[in-house]
């Protein structure tokens, strides 16, 4: 890979590796944009196949993030760190465990708080408590905000509102039929908010115990994981895996809206994003409806303090926004996606400008 030409053709700031031999730790961070605010993203510990692979993934996620806090309204910016290894072998050596997060939080301490991690796959608040004994550049931590999925979901629900309002006219799922792809944490909660307004569920999952729990609790029909997207249905909501709406998905697809919590949905954004409008299923920009984990953790860096009050309002606001970009698309005829994309990129250009008014900080 060409590291410095990937950076420079999409206008990365950073990419740090470090390592220490004592502990095994061996993370890269990628820092994609610091125009709105310090970067965000959580660190992501994984097997990955070499070298490359994670600093591809450190890469691509850090710059989702600069758009996802754009388009939230958030003073951040978007980073993201990616670890090399097997969270599972980590855990079964405690001593171990702490000293490789604290080398961490001690290498985010060095980034002077150009960098704020989470959790992401692979991570736990444990092991964000241990980087906090090194460093305050960490969110994500227990009794501050808490398991960003209900604000995740949160988020998903409200952007499903807009869309019902844009095709149906009405401002709720009463009645409608969802389909849910995986109802992990994130699908669980949305299901838990669908099944509240009146939808009747059909739901996808690989894990029997997911998919137990939302028969038991929302009354939802189950059909099998490659069937999800042939139901019939109002709305499909991909809640699990990225890339599902792809060329051999989209002809399935019965819904008139795509809303879901999953990260890049749209295998090939150009390709699958105007497949999509030119099957008349509007498209909900992934990373605004899933904008509320992000939202949410983002007031526990508030001065007096996380308020989650605060925070829900927030997060409630990404109806309007979803509401608005669905009107330009309609109006303009650009794809959902792309209406996104540039609200976020201007929001970049215009604090980027006010940037060389001199401040003493
Ligand atoms: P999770 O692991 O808790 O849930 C994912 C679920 O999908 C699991 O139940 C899993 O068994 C299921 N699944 C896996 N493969 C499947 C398949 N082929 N078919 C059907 N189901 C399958 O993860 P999560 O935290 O709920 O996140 C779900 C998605 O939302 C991910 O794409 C994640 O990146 C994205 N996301 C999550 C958050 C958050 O706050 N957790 C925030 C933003 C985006």
């Amino acid at each position: 890979m060409d590291k410095f030409g990937y950076m420079e053709r999409y206008g990365f700031e950073q990419l740090c590796f470090f390592q220490d031999k004592s502990t095994g730790l061996k993370a890269i961070t990628a820092i994609h944009n610091t125009v709105l605010g310090p970067a965000l993203g959580g660190s992501r510990f994984w097997v990955y196949e070499d070298e490359e692979a994670a600093v591809e993934d450190a890469l691509r996620l850090a710059r989702g993030m600069t758009y996802k806090s754009a388009l939230a309204g958030l003073a951040l910016g978007g980073g993201k760190s990616v670890i090399i290894g097997d969270p599972k072998v980590l855990r079964k050596d405690p001593i171990k465990r702490e000293a490789f997060w604290r080398a961490f939080g001690r290498y985010l301490e060095g980034l002077g708080g150009r960098y704020i991690t989470a959790e992401d796959v692979g991570t736990t608040t444990q092991d964000m408590v241990y980087i906090h004994m090194e460093t305050n550049h960490v969110v994500g931590l227990p009794g501050r905000s808490g398991d960003p999925s209900p604000y995740t979901a949160r988020g998903v629900f409200k952007s499903i509102l807009a869309c019902c309002r844009h095709v149906y006219g009405d401002r709720s799922v009463e009645g409608k039929v969802i389909a849910v792809q995986g109802v992990g944490n994130v699908g669980y909660h949305l299901c838990k908010l669908l099944h509240e307004d009146g939808a009747k569920l059909i739901i996808a999952d690989v894990n029997q115990a997911n998919l137990d729990r939302a028969v038991e609790e929302f009354g939802a029909e189950v059909v099998a994981p490659d069937d999800i997207y042939s139901v019939e249905c109002d709305i499909y909501a991909p809640c699990a895996l990225g890339s599902t709406i792809n060329d051999s998905t989209i002809p399935l697809l019965k819904s008139k809206i795509v809303c879901g919590g999953a990260n890049n949905q749209l295998h090939k954004p150009a390709i699958h994003g105007k497949a999509l409008q030119e099957r008349g299923i509007i498209y909900a920009p992934d990373y605004l409806a899933n904008a509320g984990g992000v939202i949410n953790v983002s007031y526990e860096r508030a001065e007096f303090g996380y308020n989650e009050e605060a925070a829900l309002r927030d997060i409630d606001g990404i109806y309007y926004r979803m509401r608005d970009i669905l009107k330009i698309s309609d109006e303009s005829g650009r794809l959902t996606y792309e209406v996104a994309d540039r609200l976020a990129e201007d929001r970049l250009e215009a604090v980027r400008t006010i940037k060389s008014i001199w401040t003493k900080a």
